[in-house]
């Protein structure tokens, strides 16, 4: 996808600061954090939302991207403490980049869900 976001960080066009990557996922801290740990896990297929997973090899990228938050989760000690794992999908539920990715926040005592 030539004009998304995620597609030129996943290609290296612009820089982030990458914490995992494999050749399924790719996951980097968020420019705006709203908690002390803040990362973004990202798939390396350019896919617009969950609504868009259609294919096996599709949901596999979503087991690859829980198995990455397993990893970060674990390497950045917050495996123990608890973190939480969100992916917003379409207008209400507050995407702004369409390209499916999974926020990774942990580091403090979440509260509430909307
Ligand atoms: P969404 O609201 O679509 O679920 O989340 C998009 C996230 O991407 C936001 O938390 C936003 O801060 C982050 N973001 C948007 N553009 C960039 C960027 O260029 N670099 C990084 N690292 N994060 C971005
Ligand atoms: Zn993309």
């Amino acid at each position: 996808m030539n004009d998304c976001i995620f597609c030129k960080i996943i290609n290296k066009e612009i820089p982030s600061k990458i914490v995992f990557e494999n050749d399924k996922v790719i996951a980097f801290e968020d420019l705006a954090p709203v908690a002390p740990i803040h990362i973004l896990i990202v798939p390396k297929k350019h896919l617009a939302s969950a609504v868009d997973l259609n294919s096996e090899e599709d949901f596999e990228y979503v087991k690859e991207v829980y198995k990455a938050a397993k990893v970060i989760a674990t390497e950045m000690e917050i495996s123990e403490s608890g973190f939480r794992i969100v992916n917003n999908c379409g207008e209400d539920g507050g995407q702004t980049v369409k390209h499916i990715h999974f926020h990774l926040i942990g580091g403090r005592k979440l509260e509430g869900m909307a």
